[in-house]
This record gives structure tokens, C-alpha cells and sequence, in this order.
């Protein structure tokens, strides 16, 4: 039983933000007038209280060399959860993190299963392999039947024979992966850097996209037209151009390309943002980068001129409308008929060189469980009277400072304070 005593800040979903003068935390809930019957007892809290921010693309489970035991794991979940990070989706993991689900104190987790590569087209003990493209259907269905909605590509990456970044995967076969993804109902995010990927992703019906950094202006307006998310990751982007000198000796090509997209990295969050993309807030945390990285990403966000209050919207009520909301029946209806034609000319062009995989099963027949569904009125939520208790609060308002979303003074998640 906690008393806020406000300001809370209810961000109505559509950006605008209500700050209400106190709240009541309630059997897990958080409610705008005081319950009856309840009596004396409550618990006062003082702060600035907002929705708990989101983490679209951390790994959970994911170490610089792979996977992590589960101590490691958990301290990276803790470690989102004092940034006040309460909800995750994950962007691939070695490690089957379900037990993370189990855990009150924990972030609540969206699992993406394991991202899918190529041998030697990805950084290694990161990912499910494959050796023979054709089987990316069956496996990204795979992962789709014990992920909870999501499954994670790798779409493309630097080619050691040629010395340059390029898709890993043929169009074609992309079409086909993709639809096995949305029969099963779960959506398909992909890390892209190279604008060459970006194409055959879109052609397929790529739900979201990671970096993105490859994206032309025609990439972007389709995106915005499409309602595909793009996660922009830029405290990742920063490193590109360590990346690039990591490459100039061996590959020089490479470097150029990396070194161009770090050149522009601001323009193209700026060009994101001016096509009405929805953005999203990912730090990357896992493998090189530590865990609870958003409320700097959101930061830089504002640093390119993003006003602090959107930056806001978008890492916390905006990221979890998203994550919350399922995908479309009539976006289904429009990609099929984009599968069909993209089918037909592929075909057209080179009949038998790629056979589908028309016998992907679906998960009823595969006595797994269905991906797991959060929806908007169970789970995620965010500060709407009724909704879990899931929230941060801060010493002052982060519309006016952001950089106070490093230092929340208490943490409350499923109604229980856990940290601050
Ligand atoms: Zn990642």
C-alpha cells in the first residue's frame, strides 16, 4: 500500500502528459483516487513518478564471449531495473532466460529466442547458425514457437571473403522466413547496418528494424508508411567509428562504410524522426555494452535535439504501447499479397532456384507453447488508472533535465518497491 505524492506524470499514450497530483499503488495496481475500505497504513513515496522506461534491444544472457551464466544474467536484469527499466524485449540470447519471467523483481521480459545468422557472419557464440540459407524458415518459425512474439535476424554483416558489409540472406528467402514468422503470430525485428539489406527486409515485411543505419530517405518514408519500428541504438552507433579502425588495416572497404555511416549518424536519427518513424529506445546492453544504458540513450536522444519530454514519451508510454500492441490482421492481408508478388517475379526470374518451405509447421502441431502474449490490459501498461504499479520516480522532472533518469530515488515494479 504506497501513497505517491506526486507530481505523477501520465503520459496518455499519444504524448501528451498529465501530471496528477498523487496516486494510491493498490494491490499491485496504481489508482487516481484513494480506495475505500482500505483505512490508514499507507506508505508515503515523494517524486517525480513516470511510467517505467523500456528496453526494446538488450540481450539478457549475452556476454562479450557468448552466453552468460545465470548469476551474470540476473545482475544484468538488476542492473536495468535500478535505471528503472521495467520492461525488456529481448534482441536474441543464447541462454533460454524464461526463469527471468518467474522472477517478481525482475524486469518484466519479452523473449526473442536466439538471433539467427550465418557461420562466420556474425560476432561468434552469439548466435543459432545456419549453414544452408534455405533453412532460415524453419528455424526463425522455430524460434518463433518459443520466443513471446518476437524473433531476432541478423540481416546482414561484413563478409571477411569480400571485405565488406552485405545481407546474409537471399531475398527470396527472406519472404518465406518472414511469412513463417507471422503465421505463427509473432513479429520479426532484424539488425541491419548496410543500406544493400534494406530492401529485401522491407520486400519481405520486416516488422522492425535495429540501427538502421543503412536506410535511405525511400527506406524511411516506407518504413513510416508501413508502421515499421526502427530502434536506433545510437550509444552503439557512437562506437562505429572504433569499429571502423578496427577494420582499416584488413579491410579497408568495410571501414569506409562504417566510417560513412558514423558521419551521418545524427542526420539519420534526425531524418527517423522528421518521417514520423516510430523510435524506439534500445541500448544494445549485452555482449560489449553494459546493462541499463537507456536513460543515456534517451539523453543523446535529446543531445540532437529531441525535446526531453518526447524523449520520454517515446522511452517509456510510447515503447510500451508498441511492444504492447499485437500486429495488425489487416497488415497480415497486405503482406501476404506482397509475399505473393514477390514470390512470383523471384520465380519468374529464376524458376527453381529457391524452393519454399511450404510445410513449416505451425506451432498448434509442435506441442510447444504458442508465443506468450502480453497485452495492454494484463502486463504492460503505462500509468493509466488500473494499470500495473510499474514505474520510476526522480528528485525533479525529467521533462526539464533528463539526465535525472540516471538517479530515479525509488523504483516500484508490480506495485513492490524494489530499488531506489
Ligand atoms: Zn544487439
Amino acid at each position: 500500500m504506497l501513497h505517491l505524492t506526486g507530481p505523477v506524470l501520465a503520459d496518455d499514450g499519444a504524448g501528451c502528459w498529465r501530471a496528477l497530483p498523487e496516486a494510491w499503488v493498490f494491490e499491485g495496481k496504481i489508482l487516481y483516487s484513494e480506495p475505500d475500505g482500505v483505512g490508514q497504513g499507507w506508505q508515503e513515496i515523494s517524486g517525480w513518478a513516470i511510467p517505467g522506461l523500456a528496453d526494446v534491444h538488450a540481450h539478457i544472457g549475452l556476454g562479450a564471449d557468448g552466453e552468460v551464466d545465470r548469476e551474470t544474467a540476473e545482475q544484468q536484469a538488476l542492473a536495468e531495473a535500478r535505471k528503472g527499466v521495467l520492461l525488456i524485449r529481448d534482441a536474441g540470447s543464447p541462454q533460454d532466460t524464461r526463469w527471468v519471467q518467474g522472477r517478481d523483481d525482475l524486469p518484466r521480459l519479452i523473449r526473442a529466442g536466439r538471433h539467427v545468422a550465418r557461420p562466420k557472419r556474425y560476432t561468434r557464440n552469439f548466435a543459432r547458425e545456419l549453414e544452408d540459407v534455405s533453412d532460415l524458415p524453419e528455424a526463425l518459425a522455430e524460434e518463433a514457437r518459443s520466443g513471446d512474439g518476437w524473433v531476432k535476424l541478423v540481416a546482414d554483416w561484413i563478409d571477411r571473403d569480400t571485405g565488406v558489409l552485405g545481407p546474409l540472406w537471399p531475398d527470396e528467402v527472406l519472404v518465406d522466413a518472414f511469412a513463417a514468422v507471422h503465421e505463427s503470430g509473432a513479429r520479426v525485428t532484424a539488425h541491419s547496418f548496410c543500406r544493400e539489406a534494406i530492401d529485401g527486409l522491407l520486400e519481405a515485411g520486416i516488422d522492425c528494424i535495429e540501427h538502421g543505419t543503412g536506410m535511405d530517405s525511400d527506406h524511411i518514408s516506407e518504413a513510416a508508411r508501413r508502421g515499421i519500428a526502427v530502434t536506433p541504438t545510437m550509444i552503439q552507433i557512437d562506437r562505429f567509428e572504433e569499429f571502423a579502425q578496427r577494420g582499416d588495416a584488413r579491410f579497408p572497404e568495410y571501414a569506409a562504410q562504417m566510417r560513412a555511416m558514423y558521419v551521418r549518424r545524427e542526420e539519420q536519427f534526425a531524418a527517423f524522426v522528421d518521417a514520423g518513424l516510430t523510435i524506439l529506445p534500445g541500448s544494445d546492453a549485452g555482449g560489449e555494452l553494459p546493462h541499463g544504458l537507456v536513460p543515456k540513450e534517451l539523453a543523446r536522444w535529446v543531445s540532437i535535439g529531441m525535446p526531453a519530454a518526447e524523449a520520454l514519451h517515446r522511452g517509456a508510454a510510447r515503447a510500451r504501447q508498441y511492444l504492447a500492441t499485437p500486429r495488425h490482421p489487416e497488415l497480415d492481408e497486405g503482406l501476404s499479397l506482397l509475399r505473393h508478388l514477390a514470390r512470383s517475379e523471384a520465380e519468374s526470374q529464376d524458376p527453381g532456384a529457391y524452393v519454399g518451405s511450404a510445410s513449416v509447421p505451425g506451432f498448434c502441431d509442435s506441442g510447444l507453447r504458442p508465443p506468450r502474449r502480453m497485452t495492454s490490459d494484463d502486463e504492460i501498461g503505462w500509468l493509466r488508472d488500473g494499470d500495473s504499479a510499474d514505474l520510476a520516480l526522480y528528485p525533479s522532472d525529467p521533462r526539464e533535465d533528463i539526465s535525472v533518469l540516471e538517479t530515479p530515488s525509488a523504483v516500484i515494479l508490480r506495485g513492490a518497491v524494489i530499488g531506489g
